[in-house]
């Protein structure tokens, strides 16, 4: 994705912790949805049928104010641009303007902070997840009570700065219960070895058998999905979100093959990735139209719904 606002070339921050110039991530995602597009729907599909188109009420679980430049609001205008385009009604947003792996008390106020601007800026489409830390429990459940208990997010963000497995995370868990919000943690099964504080899907499934009561959503579900699915199988209460990886076919459909198609979640990973290159691993998926439902919107709103209706009572 291009701001068309004339930024230079900028180091971006993969979901592998890896910079990456945007160029070399623009050049990677448009490969990549070219590939899906030629060896997913187009090469079943006859020469003369029309892409899947979105359902009504697609959202995207997992959005950053990342990838774009720009003030808060105005890369939420971006955002929102680019994803009206594709019919994508709401998305989720949560970190700040850059990412910051091991966030203090402080840059994890400012930057959820950040994410209180992009819904103000756009309260009927943008919904905001609050980014914790559990080297900081305190702090984090501070956080999670102003933003989501007294403010308008939706959910929790969990991401690399320590394994999801460990008991540090069991308050954070216990207070999302209390506030009816869902999890999203970050999670890769690295074929070298993950990073130091980041999750596996084996982590997340160990953190939500603690937790029966809790919903965990499986970012990238591994990276490396054909593992992280099995991983995660067994764990009723943690659903599998696809965001973030190559668009390579066959991973929506395994999912929903091992876990059930209410378990199995949209998200693009944007504006780090192209929206269009992670709903071509939906649109090209065989599967049957009230399963894309479930999958592009109808699954998070029955995971937000809970403290959405707590949001709009106010
Ligand atoms: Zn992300």
């Amino acid at each position: 994705m291009a701001d068309g606002q004339g930024h230079s070339i900028q180091d971006v921050r993969t979901h592998c912790g890896l910079p990456q110039t945007r160029r070399v991530v623009l050049a990677r995602a448009a490969q990549a949805t070219a590939g899906v597009l030629a060896l997913g729907w187009a090469s079943r599909a006859p020469a003369s049928a029309e892409p899947p188109s979105l359902p009504q009420g697609t959202w995207d679980a997992h959005v950053h104010l990342t990838g774009t430049g720009g003030t808060v609001e105005q890369r939420v205008d971006f955002l929102l641009e680019h994803a009206s385009r594709l019919g994508i009604e709401r998305l989720v947003a949560f970190m700040g303007t850059r990412f910051v792996e091991d966030p203090s008390p402080d840059e994890l106020r400012r930057q959820n902070d950040e994410v209180l601007r992009a819904i103000a800026h756009a309260p009927d489409r943008i919904l905001g997840m609050v980014y914790v830390n559990p080297k900081y429990v305190e702090a984090s459940l501070r956080e999670m009570d102003r933003c989501a208990g007294h403010g308008p997010m939706v959910g929790v963000k969990l991401w690399i700065a320590m394994r999801c497995a460990r008991p540090e995370l069991d308050p954070i868990v216990r207070r999302a219960v209390e506030l009816k919000l869902p999890l999203l943690q970050h999670a890769y099964d690295r074929v070298m070895g993950n990073l130091p504080g980041e999750s596996s899907c084996a982590d997340v499934a160990a953190l939500a058998a603690r937790h029966p009561d809790a919903s965990f959503i499986c970012a990238h579900t591994g990276n490396d999905w054909e593992r992280g699915i099995r991983m995660i199988r067994a764990t009723k209460n943690v659903y599998a979100e696809v965001c973030g990886s190559d668009p390579t076919a066959g991973f929506v459909e395994m999912a929903v093959r091992e876990l059930g198609a209410e378990r199995v979640i949209y998200g693009s990973d944007a504006g780090v990735r192209g929206f269009a290159s992670q709903l071509a691993k939906v649109l090209s998926a065989e599967l049957p139209e009230a399963a894309r439902r479930l999958i592009l919107g109808d699954n998070l709103r029955r995971l937000l719904a809970p403290r959405l209706a707590a949001v709009q009572k106010r």
